[in-house]
């Protein structure tokens, strides 16, 4: 299905949305949203003296996909690294507000803990310097498994569900910087899953790769929305459309807009939003 977007008599823009994701989507999800994974409520956050999110509220949908977008500096990265404490790491920042996962205030989970239940993927690829199987296998110890045969079989679980494993399985004792930018990228991915986390952040996943590497990482996160909840940050509208449930559209530190991605790219609600969608703005 191919959908214009129409800004008065300007039509600016095409989002290809597949048939089969419009199937899905209207027949079973918007009607009737599934409980909150995450929950934002009047949550801020400050770099030192610069504020750079502002009261947002907003409900992660538990096995939904759920874009952030915006023009850049408005927050979403700063949203997506609070979702799991990853700003925590940064000297001189503070949060105001709540952030909750499945009720328990995040900032009262233990770190690891927190971390474990809510994995990370960042805009470069970053695996550690070590085998494809090494990549995984080192969470999994560390993590306190211990039986070769139970890591060999996680290993191999996490390769599949990042439909990496066809690629890899004759070369697991290989350097993962072997690979190309998509399959290491989707290495990450098999290694965020590995621990099994109930929630995935992808911070712009796809920013440094080609057409064809992101078509495959788009299609291992749209197969892996049954099992977790995901957040996805996006510059690219199409992954939006393509990919997301839900889509937030967040300018300057502000969530202006939340909602069913169709309604959100096709029929914005606040100007600001309609601007940004139509390519005026950012
Ligand atoms: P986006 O992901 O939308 O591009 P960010 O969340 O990265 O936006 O940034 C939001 C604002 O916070 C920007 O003004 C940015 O300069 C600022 N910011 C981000 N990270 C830091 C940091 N580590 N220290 C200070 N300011 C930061």
């Amino acid at each position: 299905m191919s959908t214009n977007f129409a800004s008065g008599a300007a039509v600016r823009m095409q989002i290809e949305l597949p048939a089969a994701v419009v199937r899905v989507r209207s027949a079973q999800l918007l009607a009737s949203p599934s409980a909150a994974t995450l929950r934002a409520e009047r949550f801020s956050f400050y770099y030192g003296a610069f504020q750079a999110l502002h009261d947002v509220s907003i409900d992660i949908y538990r096995h939904r996909i759920t874009a952030l977008i915006g023009p850049s500096g408005c927050g979403k990265s700063t949203f997506l690294r609070a979702m799991n404490r990853m700003g925590d790491t940064i000297p001189k920042t503070r949060a105001t507000g709540r952030l909750s996962l499945d009720g328990a205030s995040v900032a009262e989970l233990q770190a690891t803990d927190l971390r474990r239940r809510v994995g990370m993927v960042f805009q470069r690829p970053n695996p550690f310097p070590k085998s494809i199987y090494e990549n995984i296998a080192y969470g999994l110890r560390i993590g306190g498994m211990r039986n070769k045969t139970t890591i060999a079989d996680a290993v191999e679980k996490s390769l599949r569900r990042a439909a990496l494993w066809s690629e890899v399985k004759d070369k697991l004792q290989e350097p993962a910087f072997a690979l190309s930018g998509g399959q290491q990228q989707r290495l990450c991915i098999a290694r965020a899953l590995a621990v099994e986390p109930e929630v995935l952040l992808l911070d712009e996943p796809c920013s440094a790769l080609d057409p064809i590497a992101t078509a495959k990482v788009e299609e291992t996160v749209w197969n892996l929305r049954d099992e977790c909840t995901t957040v996805i940050v996006t510059h690219n509208l199409q992954q939006a459309a393509r990919l997301a449930d839900y889509t937030a559209f967040f300018l300057m530190g502000r969530l202006i807009e939340f909602s069913p991605t169709e309604s959100l790219l096709l029929r914005p609600q606040q100007p600001s939003t309609q601007d940004y969608v139509t390519g005026r703005l950012g």
